[in-house]
């Protein structure tokens, strides 16, 4: 640990930097953005040189994995200079990885430049494997394009996560079907509950599908062994023993999982979320424009962390229509 860790008032260490580099996406998954969406100005966006700047002043503040997500990160022009940056970073100070959470509609072109320059673990978003759903859900999405990113990447040497939103009525008779297909290629399988973030088009009471559920009927059809892996982040995993692979649970809304907390999250903006689920941030793009020197980002980043909350308080019921939280996932980055 650096001398100048981030440790909060209830004792976690912040180890963990989330970057949303774009609020841009070219994808409309129905739980995260409505159809039509007003994005920054680009004139607001950190530049790739303020991302480095500011990833390298939380590097020497005890970050040792960095995710880059967005929106979608690979469509930011110039994105792999970041990239590039950080992966020359990895093994040099405490910075142990740079990892990144992409819906793959690019990925067929990214995925051997990301290997060469330092990635080695992303996560791929899909939430179905049949092309017509696929396109329901992400509005303007090709599976067939994913579907070649994810070959590609795994041809490049990276291994891969898939990150599947349950959904009610949408996607759950596919969960075991998709579970099967993950792991027979090799790649583990992480299920999210929707969360409340944003104003979406439709209801997210039709959509709120509780993993406590979705786990019991799995158990009528696979094994499921508790098992202690970790990623370093909320997600509790299984082996299924029928396959042999990793299944794992993201339950913000039915399970909380704020005590071991050890991430905080800055969007495109410079904006730092001390906790994905409260409205509290902090300015740091004020800071890092102020001097060129780094001594005013590092004391907004030490007294943002000092207000670290608790938690969160997540509810999706048929009382209050509104959000939990008004911004969107696609703003702070999943
Ligand atoms: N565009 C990239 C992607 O889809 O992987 C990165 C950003 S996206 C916001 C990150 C993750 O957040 C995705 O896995 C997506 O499914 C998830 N997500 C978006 N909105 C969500 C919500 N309201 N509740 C739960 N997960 C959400
Ligand atoms: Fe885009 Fe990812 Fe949000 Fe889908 S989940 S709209 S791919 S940012």
């Amino acid at each position: 640990m650096p001398e100048s860790a981030m440790i909060d008032r209830f004792g976690r260490a912040i180890t963990y930097l989330r970057v949303s580099v774009t609020d841009r996406c070219d994808f409309r998954c129905v739980y995260c953005m409505a159809e039509d969406m007003t994005f920054l100005p680009k004139k607001d966006l950190l530049t790739i040189e303020e991302l480095e700047r500011l990833c390298t002043a939380f590097i020497a503040k005890g970050v040792r994995k960095l995710r880059i997500t967005g929106g979608e990160p690979l469509v930011r022009r110039d994105i792999m200079k970041l990239f590039e940056a950080l992966g020359r970073q990895i093994g040099t100070g405490g910075l142990e990885e740079v990892t990144v959470t992409t819906n793959g509609s690019q990925l067929e072109r990214f995925a051997r430049p990301l290997f060469d320059a330092g990635v080695r673990r992303i996560n791929v978003s899909l939430d179905t494997l049949d092309r017509a759903k696929f396109k329901a859900i992400t509005r303007r999405g090709e599976l067939g394009r994913v579907m070649a990113g994810i070959t590609a990447a795994q041809e490049a040497g990276l291994r891969i996560k898939l990150n599947t939103v349950a959904l009610k009525g949408v996607n759950d008779d596919e969960i075991p079907e998709m579970i099967r297909w993950a792991h027979a290629h090799d790649m583990d399988l992480t299920l999210i509950e929707t969360m409340p973030l944003g104003d979406i088009d439709g209801d997210r009471t039709d959509q709120y599908l509780p993993l406590s559920l979705v786990r019991a009927r799995l158990k009528e059809l696979f094994t499921l062994e508790d098992i202690p892996y970790r990623t370093g982040g909320p997600a509790r995993y299984v082996k299924v023993a029928e396959t042999g692979g990793r299944l794992g649970f993201i339950t913000p809304m039915t399970h909380n999982f704020c005590e071991s907390c050890n991430r905080v999250r800055v969007t495109c903006t410079g904006t730092l979320f001390m906790c994905l689920g409260q409205e509290d941030a902090a300015d740091l793009r004020a800071p890092l424009r102020a001097s060129e020197g780094n001594d005013l980002l590092m004391q907004a980043i030490d007294e943002a962390i000092a207000r670290k909350p608790k938690g969160h308080d997540f509810v999706i019921d048929r009382r209050t229509s509104r959000p939990s939280v008004r911004r969107h996932m696609s703003v702070t980055g999943g």
